[in-house]
């Protein structure tokens, strides 16, 4: 796991599987933690890394349901867990889905002494909106579905930070998964681009902080890509720096997504 101050308040931890994110933000005596890594080494390390730096943990957020996201209670078992209405929804209408898909991820991958994911009660916080943080700041919360049907954008305005999720990864080609849309995923590039333009840092939920010129460049491509998408499907071009065989694979589950349910996704 990569840790790199971006700011006197704010921590990057990026883990060694998927370039995960994990930001910690500080204010006075009260911090948040957002999303996790994966490993369990790595969740160990976290609240010594964070206690050594004075970065306080008063509640753990998520950007969406997506398991890879929703560890940090391995690290801070008693730390309130808080995340957007539509991720609150979507994780109270599948439970256990994510405890699953993480079993079988250690499975596959030989990862080993684990302890089990209780995620317990989870505060749902109202998107668009705003959470107090210290005596004086208040992050701000947007709506960011589209990669999944859930999803919230976390704005530290004080600081120019912004924490998109899983969207502007300089590693990963946008990403429509099962339950997310094509139109939806649209929207929210368009949501993100002033927020993108007033930020100094860009955190995406993969791969590494994007600065003030790479974050916009990074928003074209994937919104070129999603035009291609849908109007060629298949045939679309991915963007550049992210043609992998493993971005292909994500591309041809994109166009077959599209193919099966139309430009705009499920209405
Ligand atoms: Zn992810």
């Amino acid at each position: 796991m990569r840790a790199l101050a971006l700011h006197a308040d704010v921590i990057v931890f990026i883990s060694d599987f998927w370039q995960t994110t994990c930001v910690a933000v500080r204010a006075g005596d009260e911090g948040f933690v957002i999303d996790s890594p994966v490993f369990p080494s790595e969740l160990e390390a976290l609240p010594g890394v964070l206690e050594q730096a004075a970065f306080p943990v008063s509640g753990l957020l998520v950007t969406h349901a997506d398991w890879d996201h929703l560890l940090g209670r391995l690290a801070f078992p008693g730390a309130s867990l808080g995340c957007g209405e539509t991720t609150a929804r979507r994780l109270a209408a599948e439970p256990g889905a994510a405890q699953r898909e993480l079993r079988e991820f250690d499975e596959e991958h030989y990862v080993d002494g684990r302890r089990p994911l209780s995620l317990g009660a989870v505060q749902s916080l109202p998107v668009p909106g705003k959470l107090s943080l210290g005596p004086e700041h208040e992050l701000e919360l947007h709506p960011a579905d589209g990669h999944t049907a859930d999803g919230t954008a976390f704005v530290v305005p004080w600081l120019g930070v912004l924490v998109c999720g899983d969207y502007l990864s300089p590693v990963e080609i946008p990403w429509i998964s099962e339950d997310g849309a094509l139109g939806a995923y649209r929207a929210t590039l368009a949501r993100l681009r002033p927020l993108v333009d007033q930020a100094s840092t860009v955190v995406p939920g993969h791969g590494g902080a994007l600065t003030r010129d790479q974050a916009p460049q990074v928003l074209e491509e994937d919104a070129a890509y999603l035009d291609a998408l849908a109007a060629n499907g298949a045939d679309a071009e991915l963007p550049p720096g992210r043609r992998t065989r493993a971005q292909r694979k994500i591309h041809a589950e994109n166009a077959a997504r599209v193919a099966e349910s139309g430009p705009l996704g499920r209405l």
